[in-house]
């Protein structure tokens, strides 16, 4: 694999270790591809034949597009969970409270560890591997350390996690443990971890696995080329998602541009950024038509995913904007855990962060800016289950505005004896 710094252009093979993640500039590294001569459609019929494979890498929804992603990655490196292959659903009663013509959600929770951080994880691990490594290690707030635990412990690797010890989920800190993770749990922040990481990791035979690592990124191309493929090549006018350290809405943009760029779409999507009130640096860069990014010392968001001030991959998200004719929102944790509650009522569901971009479709719909007749894809990156405080503090708590929450869904506490036979007789009108 080839790789390139996104400020001074100095490539670097990233064939043998030392892995690198970033120039001696600074600057962050990004993947050369090289395709070669593509027939579209030829690939297309590939791709498609491949839907019904079962047994090989191929079954993935990631290794599915191998041509597009590691071309030279050897297959019995390959470590994977048949990651990707998420439901694309269309959702009445999300699509009524955005008020756009036509939505889907595209569910990244239904992933093996349930978030679409397993769409990079299984390119990052296996590259590891490729180049000797047997450990591998990220710092995270959830998300990203419950995907790297599942495949270090997938391919019998080992895996460390520093986890800063604030503002975390439980259920993914958990779930990395059970998963057999180490678990190094610091005062201090996401960006704090990752310094000490790049700092150490080396000498430690460590192999790291955040979104700095351009590895990452080029797996988590495969959602797009999904969204694609189950709409038969013709993406909606717009595709919104969340955004934390930015590396989604970088390979967003980056595989839609080999889309494009390979003839395999005529037509560019609009993308939407969308980033919590507390934690939104660089919707604020794009809103003060800012070229620097500044960023946010003590963020703070009920979606714990997106609570990242100083997002290391927003030149590369910048880029997605300027190529897709894109736009920012930021909403508010109230906005977020409203759109949460009707997406989990929808019956397909998912966690906070992933809220975040219906809210911010509703937001910019009623704002004009995208308007009624257009259609979207909205990006769900992460499961129902990764969250459950969330749904207890809006169901089951004291919550503040309780009155006004209108699909709060109340435990009701009962005695099975007539009394609740009459209860339900008289609430479903039969007696
Ligand atoms: C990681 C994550 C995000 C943010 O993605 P970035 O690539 O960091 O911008 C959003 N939602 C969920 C559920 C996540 O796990
Ligand atoms: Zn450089």
């Amino acid at each position: 694999m080839l790789a390139a710094c996104i400020l001074c252009g100095a490539q670097y093979p990233l064939a043998a270790k030392p892995m690198r993640y970033r120039c001696t500039c600074g600057g962050l590294l990004e993947i050369i591809q090289s395709f070669g001569h593509v027939e579209a459609e030829k690939m297309k019929d590939l791709f498609h034949k491949r839907l019904g494979e079962r047994h090989s890498a191929a079954a993935s929804g990631v290794w599915r597009y191998k041509e597009l992603i590691a071309p030279d990655l050897p297959e019995n490196m390959i470590v994977t969970r048949n990651e990707g292959n998420t439901g694309l659903y269309e959702a009445p009663s999300v699509q009524a409270f955005v008020g756009i013509r036509r939505l889907w959600l595209k569910a990244q929770s239904e992933n093996p560890s349930g978030s679409f951080k397993d769409n990079g994880m299984t390119t990052a691990v296996s590259h590891g591997r490729s180049l000797g490594y047997t450990g591998f290690a990220c710092t995270s707030t959830g998300n990203t350390s419950s995907s790297l635990a599942m495949y270090a412990s997938t391919s019998g690797d080992s895996s460390l996690v520093l986890l800063p010890d604030h503002d975390i989920s439980i259920n993914k800190v958990l779930q990395t443990t059970a998963f057999g993770a180490k678990v190094y749990a610091f005062p201090g922040s996401y960006d704090d971890g990752i310094k000490w990481l790049e700092a150490h990791a080396e000498d430690l035979g460590l192999y790291i696995c955040n979104s700095v690592n351009p590895v990452r990124i080029e797996g988590q191309k495969s959602i797009i080329y999904e969204i694609a493929q189950d709409l038969n090549w013709k993406l909606p006018d717009w595709i919104l998602l969340p955004g934390g350290a930015l590396s989604n809405a970088a390979a967003l943009g980056k595989g839609l541009q080999d889309l494009f760029s390979l003839g395999f779409i005529t037509k560019m999507p609009r993308v939407a950024i969308i980033q919590a009130e507390g934690a939104s640096p660089f919707h604020r860069m794009i809103a003060q038509s800012s070229c620097i990014l500044l960023p946010e010392p003590c963020p703070h968001t009920a979606a714990s995913a997106l609570n990242i001030g100083n997002p290391p991959s927003w030149r590369k998200a910048r880029w997605t904007l300027d190529r897709t004719n894109g736009v920012t929102a930021s909403v508010s944790d109230d906005e977020i855990m409203e759109a949460k509650a009707c997406i989990d009522r929808s019956g397909i569901g998912c966690e906070p962060a992933s809220a975040a971009a219906v809210a911010g479709l509703r937001k910019l719909v009623l704002a004009g800016t995208i308007h009624r007749d257009e259609t979207a894809v909205c990006l769900l990156t992460g499961h129902l289950l990764k969250d459950t405080d969330a749904i207890r503090a809006y169901h089951l708590n004291n919550h503040p505005l309780a009155g006004s929450l209108p699909l709060r869904n109340e435990i009701v506490h009962v005695n099975l004896d007539s009394d609740l036979r009459s209860r339900l007789s008289a609430a479903t009108g039969r007696n």
